[in-house]
């Protein structure tokens, strides 16, 4: 797409950011002038924090809770200013946020989540932004909506501004997980495949919601080639006010990343490259096989769907399904395939064979 072509890459934005992937790192919010200086400067002795950010005005569920220090907040931002090398980056959602935040020269803004899910809102927000020269990072939507993500960036860029990144932070799940927020490494991988130079961070500390996890999730965005990172710390996050669970002490995030393996986008090392391109090839062999077999598969669905239109039997033929549930999970396993994969392979391969069958019947 022809659209994000003029998009500046994040090494360009600011002096000091030259390298990937860039970190971004801070409490969830901004809760006293103490708690934000001293969690700047801790963060700033570790040399790996390029963006320091902190919430002063806070999203939450339900009313009643800590909803941010508001503007004073941003005067202590100003003093990590001038106390550290750090940029800042707050969160806005109103036209009123931006135009406050824009009087204390806060040097990047993010958009939160919930605020990307709202056209209305992001119209609004990026007709406050015409004409501001102004980073804006904008997470994804709550929903795995991958349309609504690219519709908000395009809101800002409509807008004239150029300096954007989109932040990868999970999506509600609505059964219980394992974490606050299902990654879906897909749609990200999607968003870049639609547009290559389009920067792209992942915020692991808000699709985990529990420190321990960080690190793990981390390493999967580097290795999916992420720009940068955006990491919730806090110099005492047992008493944080909002996001306790996921945030590292600066100290822990200094480890998180020393434990991080940055591994190249490409290699130009000839053995490399001779290696890798016959394992290739046997892929491309293999998808190509797969395809065939699959193809030939749905013929026979096929015409047992003609056999059992014929004799009037229903389509779904539940013992069946399940025998071939059990059976091909088990060989699965065997193969050394996991239970979950063969299982989500084969719901798909039964819904497009219902399908087809469907067809059959209706035609006749
Ligand atoms: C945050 O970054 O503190 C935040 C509220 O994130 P999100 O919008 O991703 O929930
Ligand atoms: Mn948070």
């Amino acid at each position: 797409m022809e659209i994000f072509k003029d998009i500046i890459p994040i090494n360009k934005w600011f002096d000091n950011i030259s390298e990937y992937p860039i970190i971004i790192a801070g409490p969830c919010s901004a809760e006293t002038e103490e708690q934000v200086l001293r969690t700047a400067i801790e963060l700033e002795h570790t040399h790996k924090v390029n963006i320091f950010r902190a919430g002063v005005w806070k999203p939450r569920t339900r009313p009643g809770t800590f909803e941010g220090v508001g503007e004073k907040g941003l005067e202590w931002l100003n003093r990590v200013k001038e106390e550290t090398n750090l940029l800042v980056a707050i969160e806005v959602a109103t036209p009123e946020h931006v135009a406050i935040a824009l009087k204390y020269n806060i040097d990047v803004f993010w958009i939160g989540a919930r605020t990307t899910s709202n056209p209305f809102s992001m119209q609004e927000l990026a007709k406050s932004l015409v004409g501001v020269d102004i980073p804006v990072l904008v997470k994804n939507p709550i929903n795995p909506d991958i349309n609504l993500w690219i519709g908000a960036i395009e809101r800002l860029y409509n807008a004239g501004i150029r300096k954007l990144a989109a932040v990868h932070r999970g999506f509600y799940p609505f059964e219980k997980t394992q974490m606050r927020n299902i990654p879906k490494w897909e749609i990200p991988i999607e968003f870049k495949t639609k547009f290559h130079n389009f920067p792209i961070l992942c915020d692991p500390s808000h699709i985990t919601g529990k420190k321990e996890l960080i690190q793990e999730v981390s390493q999967k965005a580097l290795d999916l080639n992420f720009n940068g990172l955006m990491i919730e710390s806090h110099c005492n996050p047992k008493e944080a006010l909002s996001d306790a669970a996921q945030q590292l002490t600066p100290k822990e995030f200094n480890l998180l990343i020393d434990n991080l393996v940055f591994r190249k986008t490409i290699s130009y090392n000839s053995n490399f490259v001779s290696k890798l391109e016959p394992l290739r090839e046997q892929i491309d062999s293999i998808d190509h096989q797969l395809l065939e077999l699959l193809s030939q598969r749905m013929n026979i669905v096929e015409e047992i769907g003609e056999y059992k239109s014929k004799n009037e039997v229903t389509i779904l033929q539940l013992r069946r399904w399940e025998k071939i549930i059990k059976t091909r999970i088990s060989a699965g396993i065997n193969l050394g395939l996991s239970e979950d994969f063969v299982k989500k392979l084969l719901q798909l391969i039964h819904k497009e064979s219902i399908q087809k069958q469907t067809e059959v019947m209706n035609k006749k």
